[in-house]
């Protein structure tokens, strides 16, 4: 397993509580759009095992051409040591990454595709709109629908609607407003619908969108495949992965 340890190259305050960290990046490590990382602070590979405290899962909220690997995360007043320490650092300081993958790109088959989101989740999706919007091969169109309920809507420089792109973008602030909205995208029967959120979010856009009539394919969450099929409560040995 290779570990990068790079610099802190900047840090964005996006709002009052998220910020970006753009780090180096190396000139052997790439990414594709919607990857997520192994997020190591100073310490955490000292031991005989990994410290994971020291550890995170994060999303790549940056695609390669923008030259940094930015990590967009909400540091609350109350917040664990990890986002402590992370709130600590610097420009100039070094912290880890290792083990990079992607389990949501953007599936480029012709379809319509919706990005459902919460919070900082929508830094999942900031590549995967900013990929599209560069190169809409074989995707019909794109819908971004986001709940923040602080109503600091994050990265509205890229999330803007751009109808002669087909790319919407919408943001609500409330639960009722936002699961009436999937509601109604749903409506597409034929569409792709990526989830990123808590795993009480994904669960209930999952019930929401079968409901609907979604069926289990047209649903991406970023998780693996056996995490993704207990989430979607697909039976795997039907696919020889049993
Ligand atoms: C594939 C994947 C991708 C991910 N991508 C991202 C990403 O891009 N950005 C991101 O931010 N996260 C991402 N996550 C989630 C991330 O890994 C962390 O789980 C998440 O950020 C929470 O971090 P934390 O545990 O350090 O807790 P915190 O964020 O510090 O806290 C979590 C909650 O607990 C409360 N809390 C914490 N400590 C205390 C305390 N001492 N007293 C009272 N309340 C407290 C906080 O107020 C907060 O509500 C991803 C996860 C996965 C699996």
């Amino acid at each position: 397993m290779q570990v990068y340890w790079i610099k802190i190259n900047k840090i964005i305050q996006e709002s009052s509580e998220v910020r970006t960290y753009l780090l180096d990046c190396p000139q052997d490590f790439t990414w594709e759009e919607g990857s997520h990382t192994h997020f190591a602070l100073k310490g955490f590979n000292i031991g005989d095992k990994p410290n994971r405290s020291l550890i995170r899962h994060m999303s790549i909220s940056t695609l390669p051409d923008e030259g940094a690997i930015g990590i967009t995360t909400r540091i609350r007043e109350q917040c664990s040591e990890f986002k402590a320490i992370l709130k600590s650092l610097k420009v100039g300081n070094e912290v880890a990454i290792f083990k990079t993958h992607s389990n949501v790109p953007l599936k480029r088959e012709g379809k319509n595709v919706y990005l459902l989101s919460s919070g900082v989740g929508l830094a999942t999706f900031r590549p995967l709109v900013l990929d599209y919007l560069k190169r809409p091969d074989n995707v019909n169109r794109l819908h971004s629908l986001n709940i923040d309920s602080s109503k600091e809507f994050l990265f509205s420089n890229v999330f803007q609607s751009a109808p002669d792109r087909d790319f919407t973008s919408q943001f609500v602030d409330n639960r009722k407003d936002y699961y009436e909205q999937v509601k109604k995208l749903a409506t597409d029967n034929d569409g792709l619908y990526y989830v990123v959120g808590s795993d009480e979010f994904l669960v209930q856009n999952i019930e929401i969108l079968r409901e609907q009539g979604i069926k289990s394919e047209q649903i991406v969450i970023d998780k693996h495949e056996e995490q993704r099929a207990e989430f979607l409560s697909v039976d795997l040995s039907n696919k020889g992965l049993g």
